[in-house]
């Protein structure tokens, strides 16, 4: 280290022979990155490139024989840039102290983990988080990950997932933003700020992840063929990773699937084209876990040996657990395979992340165990999560006023599995937390002392190990607990049912052919209807659901997620009325799983309804509308709000000008609340067929009861820009119909047409 840290100071007029790539004048982190590169050899450059799971801890001696035995020579050979799945200042210091005590050039280790929504103290999924359309709070959460992964030793997450998701059975919607490129771009860049800060110790470096498609994953089906149009990629898969590159996300990951029939990890258009060229991305791009090797199954490379080659080509900087690059790479170079400025270029975006973390200065700067204890679980993240929660919550329906409960002198019913489920809500990917740990709804209620409850569970969600759950219906038709609910039902004043999924049967190999309620929930629902209506349906859920009935019959529906620790705090404030919900969805809820892929900003067809209302010749099913049964955008408040004098500045946009639409939004009712305004644009003829309407804005606004708020969106030649048919992001001249409202289905429009 003393090495390194005194050379890389007096670097200033040492020639720079390896940067050929870049001749512009270097940064002082730059010239540090060559001064070290310069000392490498071909196989620590490789190294660097290398990132192992982790193989061994502070408990045990160091691994004698077998994979750990090899994985833990090359550590101490300089070959290993970065362990993932390694955490506890313990165990990471005693690694860091091999990288940084025990090899020739002493350079620090990168330590990923998949941090995605909280480490102990649990957030909701971000596709809860995202249901808030609040960018501080969002940005809040991640710094709160970030912290507490921080005190533990970690460095890097690897988050956010920024995939924009249209289809609900692809079990990692649950990790995302949801449907919209837009809101997704600003949640990405909330989330890479939160995480990454100023590079303090209480940060970490973002990772930008699946690039790119994985979402569009055919039939939802986890890890399955992606098939998108250069169209499809450009408007809508790609914004948020550019916004999140723009943030300054010192990493990318790159993905499981092919495009075009090139896996994305092989793919030089997605990451020396786009990333690297035209977007500038100077951080580094590490491969999904395996990605590498998976080339061979995927039928593009002949074997480990080749998938290196072509990932190297193509840009791939960094192997998670391929053993591609330790392998081969080096000989790849030696063979004139791979041109040794590559892995160079590899090896000095990385080297120059870990400058960036200031870990050439204090490679222990994330090992304190102080701060470890002292941060974990501290009072103001469990406030800080359970504020994100109450934000997430979205309430679907609420007829007759069902909700707010009333405080006293209720009899309340509360049925379901899920309602005194204390893991359940810490939903997938919660690495820190330990099982138990979530506040469960039934305990979030009980702390509301003036009502009577009693509890029924009527059926299982889900059985077996959860972490490897398998729905079939042989082990989930369980209904000798329906007369027991029935039971509790009958003499209630009003029934809380909390239905939905297991945190478990959302997330990565979670993907479901059916999203109704799983097991025999949806009979349940629909057996204690019968025995009493005034239902409170609560659903916990990683995924839009089908619940067409429930949205016919239950008069109250609330959408709650996996809420993290704090779930069922969150869940009984809202249901009591201490907290006026304000969520609304990021994606839509179908009305049946043949609807899918369902989203708002789709095409018009050649076909519309006009055109041959009474006959079947127009672009539908004979069995269901072509509506989701909610709307990207939607959810209802304890508030009612009314909007009205849509205003625009002019109906002209020029290049250089911009144009104000304001609209009044009055809130009727006797109770403050929050809404989210939403601006939508459609633009209606252009040189490729676009979008029906796109969501361009969104202010999230306080308005006191019986208050009127004017809203006012700011748009210009930016906000209509988008991937031409010259393959270009650039404007066109044309007419515009501009929405705004409550949700994708705003009624409120005016026009406007832009000219050169
Ligand atoms: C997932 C990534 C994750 C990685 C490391 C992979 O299976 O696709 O999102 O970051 O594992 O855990």
């Amino acid at each position: 280290v003393t090495l390194l840290v005194t050379l890389s100071c007096t670097t200033t007029k040492q020639k720079n022979v390896l940067n050929t790539a870049k001749p512009a004048p270097q940064s002082i982190i730059d010239r540090k990155v060559d001064s070290v590169l310069n000392l490498m050899t071909l196989e620590e450059k490789v190294g660097q490139m290398n990132q192992y799971n982790g193989f061994w801890d502070a408990t045990g001696p160091a691994p004698q024989d077998g994979a750990a035995a090899k994985k833990y020579d090359h550590l101490k050979k300089g070959w290993v840039g970065s362990m993932l799945n390694v955490r506890g200042v313990k165990d990471v210091k005693v690694l860091q102290k091999i990288a940084v005590e025990e090899t020739r050039l002493g350079i620090p280790l990168l330590f990923g983990y998949d941090v995605i929504h909280g480490y102990k103290t649990i957030s909701p999924i971000p596709l809860a988080e995202a249901a808030s359309w609040d960018m501080e709070a969002i940005k809040k959460s991640a710094e709160i990950g970030a912290a507490e992964a921080a005190a533990s030793g970690l460095n890097w997450t690897f988050a956010p997932m920024v995939d924009v998701a249209r289809d609900a059975r692809w079990g990692r919607v649950m990790e995302g933003s949801g449907e919209d490129p837009f809101l997704g771009s600003q949640i990405a860049i909330a989330r890479v700020h939160g995480f990454q800060g100023n590079f303090s110790e209480f940060n970490l470096a973002a990772c930008a992840k699946h690039f790119a498609g994985y979402a569009f994953a055919e039939s939802g089906r986890d890890y399955n063929t992606v098939d998108v149009s250069d169209n499809t990629l450009h408007n809508i898969i790609l914004p948020p990773f550019k916004a999140a590159a723009d943030a300054g996300a010192l990493t990318f990951m790159n993905a499981f699937n092919e495009l075009e029939g090139i896996p994305a990890t092989g793919n030089a258009y997605l990451q020396r084209n786009i990333l690297k060229g035209e977007w500038n991305f100077d951080g580094f791009i590490v491969s999904d876990w395996g990605s590498m090797a998976e080339m061979i199954n995927h039928g593009y490379a002949k074997d480990l040996k080749q998938a290196a080659e072509y990932a190297a080509n193509a840009g791939s900087d960094m192997d998670m657990e391929s053993y591609g690059y330790v392998g081969h790479l080096a000989d790849l170079v030696r063979e004139g395979k791979v041109d040794e400025e590559k892995v160079n270029d590899a090896a000095r975006r990385i080297l120059k992340v870990k400058f960036q973390l200031g870990l050439f200065d204090n490679p222990y700067k994330y090992c304190d165990e102080n701060r470890e204890k002292e941060t974990i679980g501290k009072k103001a993240f469990h406030d800080g999560v359970l504020d994100m929660a109450k934000k997430s919550i979205v309430l679907l329906k609420n007829e007759n006023n069902t909700l707010p409960l009333k405080k006293q002198g209720q009899k309340i019913a509360v049925i379901g599995a899920l309602a005194n489920d204390k893991t359940s809500p810490l939903g997938s990917w919660r690495i820190g937390a330990d099982d138990g740990t979530a506040v469960s709804v039934l305990e979030g209620l009980k702390q509301y002392n003036g009502n009577e409850l009693v509890y029924a569970k009527g059926a299982d969600v889900a059985l077996g190990n959860p972490m490897f759950i398998r729905e079939t219906k042989i082990n989930m038709t369980d209904k000798s607990g329906f007369s027991e609910a029935v039971n509790t039902a009958k003499n209630a004043d009003v029934v809380i049912m909390v239905l939905g999924e297991h945190g478990l049967q959302t997330g990565e190999g979670r993907s479901r052919s059916e999203i109704g309620l799983p097991g025999v929930q949806q009979e349940l629902l629909e057996t204690v209807y019968k025995a009493n209506p005034n239902i409170v349906l609560v659903l916990t859920n990683g995924r839009p659901l089908t619940i067409p009935w429930a949205a016919e019959n239950i008069p109250a529906i609330v959408e709650a997620w996996h809420l993290g620790t704090q779930s069922g705090n969150a869940i009984a404030q809202v249901l009591y009325g201490d907290y006026n919900p304000s969520g609304k969805l990021p994606m839509s809820f179908p009305r049946n799983v043949g609807q899918l892929p369902i989203y708002y900003n789709h095409k018009n067809t050649g076909r519309p309804i006009e055109e041959a209302p009474e006959s079947v010749f127009w672009s539908h099913y004979n069995d269901v509308d072509n509506s989701p049964l909610y709307p990207f955008g939607y959810g209802l408040s304890y508030s009612s709000f009314e909007y009205s004098n849509l205003k625009i500045s002019s109906d002209k946009l020029t290049t250089n000008g911009n144009i104000t639409i304001s609209v009044d939004v009055k809130n009727t009712s006797k109770t403050d609340g929050k809404e989210v305004v939403q601006l939508y644009l459609h633009d209606l003829y252009a040189s490729v067929t676009r979008p029906v309407r796109e969501l361009k804005g969104f202010e999230l606004t306080a308005i006191k009861a019986g208050e009127t708020k004017t809203v006012t969106f700011t748009i210009n030649e930016k906000t209509i820009a988008f991937y031409t048919a010259n393959k270009k992001w650039e404007s066109e001249t044309g007419d515009f119909k501009v929405y705004v409202g409550g949700s994708s289905d705003a009624t409120l429009e005016s026009n406007f047409t832009y000219t050169k």
